[in-house]
């Protein structure tokens, strides 16, 4: 999973891109990177770490210019290692050109073996370099027609941003796994995974980019163009169920509204007879509130969540009950005990979470704790930009919806079914279900089976 954002024909540009993957560092803590343009050359500052950290100041400062696009990493395909951060950025026969991409190809392995045969070194080990080399040997001189060129050699996941001395170019793959919009501020045009990025830089909201557009702007305006044979919409439904922020809208709809729906058609499919319904924050707070609503059972914020938990804390040489876990959650005893409790999370990858969670709410004295889970049971790993862990390692691949049960020693445990995720976001035609569903829409091919290990064997 990643965020990208662009801007072009502000004075501000790479501050307000810092300012915009600070409103998607949810989608990427890895890495996150800046090119800007000044029309004279290309800057670029990236480094391991969260946004706040890679860019102080003084970093800020070396990258001038009124155009700039960023990026936030979470690795789905490549190591997590600095060659890998993005933006990626080369200078070639026709220029410098830097890209963001959000999304996983899904024939980068053969693309990447064709081009080594033929010359190309690769330096780093992710999908996304596979388009620059594809550009840079493109038959078409400039850079637009190179990168149409690139983009319909690809298959599988993008939306990207890509920035020349002069342009800012915006591309969301036919399918539209990925989600993209467009903003505007002052007159300067803005790019961002999610909409959340624009309201905290005070950009109005357009619209969308289509699935299968590429929208080119520079400092005169905008041309759009739709260079892709057409093909069926795959929005990643996955984005409502987890992904993007719930204070954003997302293909067309507010995700909190959205989540809050499937919360509602979870009560409605499957009712428990309980005291209270708690969310697992923060992550299940938006169905939690729709249960509730719909169920009339009161909301408790029966765990509360430490916002402030790093990658990695010293443990205790001692060993304390579910210490990995109350680092992160504690529950409020004195709304727990004695209580049945709804639980709502939403969803069970591996169920190790799920169920120190569960014997953390028993230990707390609940009298019951029956799990919801706003989504059905994910079965398959995700090839088009979600970090999920091999088909073996989810539970739900595996085991019945009762044995998963009991492994997480919950009272009842119940799935909303795909019907009601559907209703939830709208009718659902035209999403990705993969991981609920085992249906791919594009064809994954058998070298890009395995994301995380695409070219390397070990993720660093
Ligand atoms: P577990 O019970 O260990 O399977 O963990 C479930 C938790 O992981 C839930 O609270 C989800 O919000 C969260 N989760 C679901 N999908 C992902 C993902 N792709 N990356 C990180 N966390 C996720």
């Amino acid at each position: 999973m990643c965020g990208i954002f662009g801007i072009i024909g502000h004075r501000e540009a790479a501050n307000l891109t810092y300012l915009g993957l600070y409103a998607l560092q949810h989608r990427g803590q890895e890495s996150a990177g800046i090119v800007s343009s000044d029309y004279a050359a290309l800057h670029n500052a990236r480094d391991m770490g969260q946004v706040a950290d890679v860019f102080p100041e003084e970093v800020l400062k070396r990258l001038p210019g009124d155009a700039a696009i960023g990026h936030v990493r979470y690795s789905t395909a490549g190591t997590s290692d600095l060659a890998n951060a993005q933006p990626f950025r080369i200078s070639y026969h026709s220029g410098e050109i830097a890209i963001a991409h959000n999304g996983n190809l899904t024939n980068a392995g053969r693309l990447r073996r064709q081009l080594e045969n033929e010359g190309s070194i690769f330096r780093s080990s992710s999908d996304t370099e596979v388009f620059v080399h594809l550009i840079a040997r493109s038959v078409f001189t400039s850079t637009e027609d190179g990168l149409v060129d690139a983009l319909k050699q690809v298959e599988g996941a993008f939306s990207i941003a890509l920035i020349t001395r002069d342009k800012l170019i915006a591309a969301r793959d036919p399918r539209g796994f990925r989600p993209l919009s467009m903003g505007r501020l002052d007159g300067a045009i803005c790019f961002a995974s999610e909409t959340c990025a624009f309201d905290l830089i005070g950009a109005e909201f357009v619209r969308d980019i289509e699935p299968g557009e590429l929208l080119v702007a520079d400092r005169r305006g905008m041309r759009s163009y739709h260079p892709f044979p057409p093909a069926a919409v795959n929005r990643c439904i996955f984005e409502f169920v987890y992904f993007a922020r719930p204070d954003s809208r997302l293909f067309g709809q507010p995700v909190s509204l959205v989540r809050k729906r499937m919360g509602a058609e979870l009560a409605v499919e499957h009712p428990a007879q309980a005291d209270i319904v708690v969310p697992v924050p923060d992550s299940g707070v938006s169905a939690a509130i729709g249960y509730s609503e719909k169920s009339g059972i009161p909301f408790e914020f029966g765990l509360i969540r430490n916002h402030y938990v790093g990658r990695t804390f010293i443990e205790p040489q001692q060993s304390i009950r579910h210490f990995g876990v109350k680092v992160k959650l504690n529950p409020v005893r004195e709304l727990i005990k004695g209580k049945r409790i709804v639980l709502v999370d939403d969803s069970i990858v591996r169920g190790t979470t799920s169920r120190k969670i569960v014997s953390m709410l028993q230990d707390a004295g609940a009298a019951e704790v029956h799990v919801r889970i706003s989504c059905p049971p994910t079965i398959g790993p995700c090839y088009y930009g979600v970090d999920t862990p091999d088909r073996n390692e989810l539970i739900a691949a595996n085991h019945s919806v009762e044995q998963i049960r009991r492994h997480i020693q919950a009272t009842s445990l119940e799935y909303l079914s795909l019907g009601g995720l559907r209703r939830a976001v709208g009718g659902g035609e035209g999403f990705c279900t993969a991981c609920y569903t085992n249906d791919y829409p594009v064809p994954v091919e058998a070298e890009d089976l395995s994301q995380l290990n695409l070219f390397d064997k070990h993720r660093g």
